[in-house]
């Protein structure tokens, strides 16, 4: 739309200016004029007065005049008089400065006269000299007979006739008014008869004028009283009668004086309004320059960023309001282009959002699809999709999301359809591909408006692959790896889900089975052995299980059976009868056959309990055919919860018992069987129990073992023990060796070797003074750091010895490379002399193999003479038994030994 011009404030203001010169123009010839009147008026006036003045004074002057001729003829003998001698004087009347007076004889001569030389003539046929004049009487205008100019005459007759006249000259009436009455140069006065068409007198030049006819109008009336006088100059006249003769005096001033000193008063002015005017005029430009040059700069620059053009900035300047406006546009001016650029910045930032949103869905590698949620008709479908679903976009746009489930799962599908505005995860879904194939998805969705649409945008994640992977997965977590039967997991589960249906069934029995001495088939024949071993048990024991009931596999060989078949404890050990059958037959590992039994524990479910209880008391039960020697079963019942009870109570007074000072050392001493004499000590462990009494090592030792205790107790040993052998020190009957049993546990601590050098240094003792003890099983269970340990000790100079040989599993060879100085035979077999010819015979084979490597033996348990023999006879070096003395406390050896 075409903005109407606008006309700038400056020309507004030029316009007002030229309306303020104009109307003052106006006012000036205005009042030029009216002055102009005015000056007329008062000219007029003046000329009138004067006229007036001048009219009044020739009446005067005539009567003046008449007295004067009056006077004369009334003098009396006035004949004698004169002819004797004539002395007539005339000084002039008013402003007639000139005339003279006669007196005139009858017949016309003159008697006497003023001017004497002038009358010859005389006046004779003047119309006055008649016999019955009296008078006086005025007459003229007529030629005065004695000086030849215009006069009038006064006249008066005397009593015998002849007169007395006074004339008066009309040639000097005109300078005479002047003289009197106009000023230098002001007035001119003209005298003309009645009509006015004769001139009579006049002030300017009177003797060329006087008796000339006056031409033309006299006066104009359209220009009040203004005429051109005689001298052709433009006056202002007045006029007045004179009433005696019926003339008319006019005063009439020069206009153009008249006017001059008005107009020099109205330059003054015009002079004043033009300096107004300028100054006027400079203050508009000065304004302008001050004020509306930046006010339209300002409206430029506004105008201009009003068509866009953003880098205008208005020039601060002008008056403080002006720049205060001009600085407020600026300030207006950046800050829009502030809100602009973030404007621009936001929208540049909606708009690339919107691109990679649109990328987002077009581009992502995830099936994505809009479709409303009325129809079900897919609205929008991005490329993941078409090539996921092996649809193309045509044929999408005719499909509803019915389309790609598979046909059975439509049936099913709900008919509403979620309207959650916020993100919601589903599924898995089954969906099925245009080539039929069903693939399972998970669809993260929310609803949405899309193109006028209530719509709901999904995104559709193939999890088929992820989803086998779990079921894998969840199968490998609830399986044994190595049994494929179910895991702990899963038999505690089961567990506890039959002990929440148990009190109605009243069946339900847990069932721990152990295989015995695995340990020792690992470490015989291998782990391998050991697992395949493990396989095949399971398979064995898989035969054993009933429908419905679930068995798996606790830990290392501990299968456990939850059975809902067991009514009784009848029930229970023909279960464990025929666990106990199927592991009769041997197990064929590696071309080798193995005797595997187990130790069962069984737990009739006759309440309601906790899984782990239960789990527990199994354990306990099974923990107590273990005991037992393996190779049965025991049905957990009070006695074994007692002893569990009891076996718990233990442990925890084990772990105060070094605190309290409870444990003891006892000695049994080792004979050298040549020469009878005592070769050292053993120490052996005792406990005070508070309540108990002593408790023996066979019952607290393994439970120290189970709880940990042992490394405790055995430090405590080892210091005890250096410390009676320092006491013993010097002494006569001093043993000259102590043996201390080590734990297994003991010989994995990392700090064994530091533990022992303490213990030695604290006592000041040799190291050779000390004889440590380890069971075969323990130096193989970590045969490397049991090697690196056993070094280090054998370095210190330590004696060392394996225990309870001959009841493991390893073999001799083997152990001949651990830095090992005894060999102590197990008492069994020398308890076994005699009974069973193998026993002796092994120890035989023991004796002379140790003898080949170097170790000395030590034979334990020996309580007869023929045992003594015996060992004597195969080479036996040491041994220890009954025969000479159980295990005694410190105090009492010395006199044991003595009696020896
Ligand atoms: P061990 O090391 O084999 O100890 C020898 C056991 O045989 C001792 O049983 C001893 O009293 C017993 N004994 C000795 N001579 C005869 C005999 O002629 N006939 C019979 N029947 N037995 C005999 P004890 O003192 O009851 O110790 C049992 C086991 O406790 C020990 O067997 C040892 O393995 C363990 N033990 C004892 N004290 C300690 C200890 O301080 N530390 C560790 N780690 N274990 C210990
Ligand atoms: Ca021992
Ligand atoms: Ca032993």
């Amino acid at each position: 739309m075409a903005r109407p011009r606008r006309l700038p404030f400056s020309s507004y203001l030029a316009a007002l200016v030229l309306l303020f010169v104009a109307t003052a123009a106006a006012g000036v010839a205005y009042g030029k004029h009216e002055l102009d009147g005015d000056a007329r008026a008062q000219a007029l006036a003046d000329a009138q007065a004067s006229a007036r003045q001048a009219s009044a004074a020739v009446t005067r002057a005539l009567n003046e005049l008449a007295g004067e001729v009056a006077q004369v003829a009334a003098t009396p003998h006035l004949d004698q008089t004169f002819v004797g001698g004539c002395s007539l004087k005339f000084g002039g009347v008013g402003p007639f400065g000139e005339g003279n007076l006669d007196v005139v004889r009858p017949n016309g001569t003159v008697a006497c006269s003023s001017s004497p030389g002038k009358a010859k003539e005389g006046f004779k046929g003047a119309p006055w000299l008649r016999a019955d004049l009296r008078g006086p009487k005025l007459y003229g205008p007529m030629d005065n007979p004695v000086t030849g100019t215009l006069s009038v005459a006064e006249v008066a007759g005397l009593p015998g006739g002849g007169a007395v006249a006074g004339f008066v000259d009309l040639v000097s009436l005109g300078p005479g008014l002047e003289a009197s009455f106009g000023g230098p140069q002001e007035l001119e006065f003209l005298v003309t008869n009645a009509r006015s068409t004769e001139l009579l007198a006049t002030s300017s030049d009177p003797r060329r004028w006087t008796g000339a006819e006056l031409a033309g109008t006299p006066f104009s009336k359209g220009r009040g009283s203004l005429r051109r006088g005689v001298t052709g100059t433009w006056r202002i006249f007045g006029s007045s009668t004179i009433a005696p003769l019926g003339w008319k005096v006019y005063a009439g001033y020069d206009e153009a004086r008249a006017l001059a000193a008005i107009s020099k008063s109205f330059d003054q002015e015009i002079f004043i309004i033009i300096a107004g005017l300028l100054v006027a005029a400079l203050a508009a430009v000065y304004f302008s320059r001050r004020v509306t040059l930046p006010v339209e700069r300002l409206a430029k620059a506004v105008r201009e960023r009003a068509r866009g053009q953003r880098a205008t900035r208005a020039e601060v300047c002008g008056p403080t309001e002006v720049a205060v406006l001009a600085e407020g546009f600026n300030d207006l001016v950046d800050e829009v282009e502030q809100e602009f650029h973030q404007r621009q910045r936001a929208e540049e930032a909606t708009r690339m959002a919107e691109e990679s949103y649109r990328h987002l869905f077009s581009h992502n590698p995830q099936p994505m699809w809009v479709y409303d949620t009325e129809t079900l008709k897919f609205l929008a479908v991005n490329a993941s999709a078409v090539s996921h679903y092996g649809y193309s976009r045509e044929e999408f746009a005719a499909m509803t999301i019915r389309d790609i489930r598979p046909p059975e799962d439509v049936k099913a599908m709900e008919a509403t359809v979620p309207v959650a505005p916020e993100l919601e995860r589903s599924g898995p879904w089954r969906h099925q591909t245009k080539s039929g194939e069903v693939i399972e998805v998970e669809v993260t969705s929310h609803s949405l408006d899309f193109e006028g649409h209530r719509a709901r945008f999904v995104m559709a994640e193939n999890v088929t692959q992820r989803q086998a992977y779990e079921r894998q997965l969840r199968e490998i977590a609830l399986r044994d790896e190595l049994t494929g039967l179910a895991n702990r997991a899963v038999v505690l589960d089961q567990l506890e889900r039959a002990l929440a249906q148990a009190p109605h069934r009243q069946r339900l029995a847990l069932v721990l089975c152990g295989l015995d001495h695995l340990k020792d088939i690992n470490e015989a024949h291998g782990h391998r052995a050991g697992d395949s071993v493990i396989r095949e048990a399971a398979t064995r024991l898989e035969t054993v299980v009933m429908a419905g009931d679930t068995l798996g596999r606790l830990g290392a060989a501990d299968f456990a059976l939850v059975s809902e078949h067991m009514a009784d404890e009848t029930d229970a050990i023909s279960v464990a009868g025929r666990i106990e059958g199927v592991l009769a037959s041997p197990f064929k590992v590696e071309g080798k056959e193995l005797f595997v039994t187990a130790s069962t524990g069984i737990v009739l479910v006759d309440a309601q309990r906790q899984a782990e209880e239960v789990l527990r008391d199994a354990s306990a039960a099974m923990h107590q055919a273990k005991d037992a020697g393996g190779a049965r079963y025991e049905i957990f019942n009070s006695t074994i919860r007692e002893r569990a009870v009891a076996r718990v109570e233990l442990a925890s007074a084990l772990r105060r018992a070094v605190e309290r000072g409870e444990l003891r050392l006892y000695y049994q001493p080792e004979v050298d069987v040549t020469t009878g004499t005592c070769a050292g000590v053993e120490a052996l462990m005792r406990w005070w129990h508070p309540v108990r009494g002593l408790v023996p090592p066979a019952e607290f030792i393994p439970v120290a073992e189970e709880t940990g205790s042992i490394l405790a107790l055995g430090h405590w040993a080892l210091q005890e023990a250096c410390r009676q052998a320092a006491e013993w020190r010097g002494q006569a009957a001093a043993p000259p060796q102590i043996s201390v049993n080590l734990s297994a546990h003991q010989l994995a601590l990392p700090d064994l070797v530091s533990q022992v050098t303490e213990a030695l240094d604290q006592a000041h003792l040799d190291a050779g003074s000390i004889c440590l003890e380890l069971t075969e099983t323990a130096l193989m269970q970590d045969v490397d750091s049991a090697m690196a340990t056993l070094g280090a000790l054998h370095d210190l100079g330590v004696q060392l010895s394996i225990d309870d040989f001959g009841t493991g599993y390893s073999s001799l060879l083997y152990l001949r490379r651990y830095p090992v100085d005894y060999l102590k035979i197990d008492r069994t077999f020398v308890a076994g002399f005699g009974a069973d010819t193998h026993d002796e015979a092994i120890a035989s084979a023991i004796i002379g193999l140790a003898h080949s490597f170097g170790l000395k033996v030590v034979a334990e348990g020996v309580e007869t003479e023929q045992q003594l023999e015996l060992l004597r006879s195969m080479g036996c070096d040491l041994a220890q038994g009954y025969l000479w003395s159980q295990p005694v406390p410190s105090s009492e050896l010395p006199s044991t030994l003595r009696a020896r």
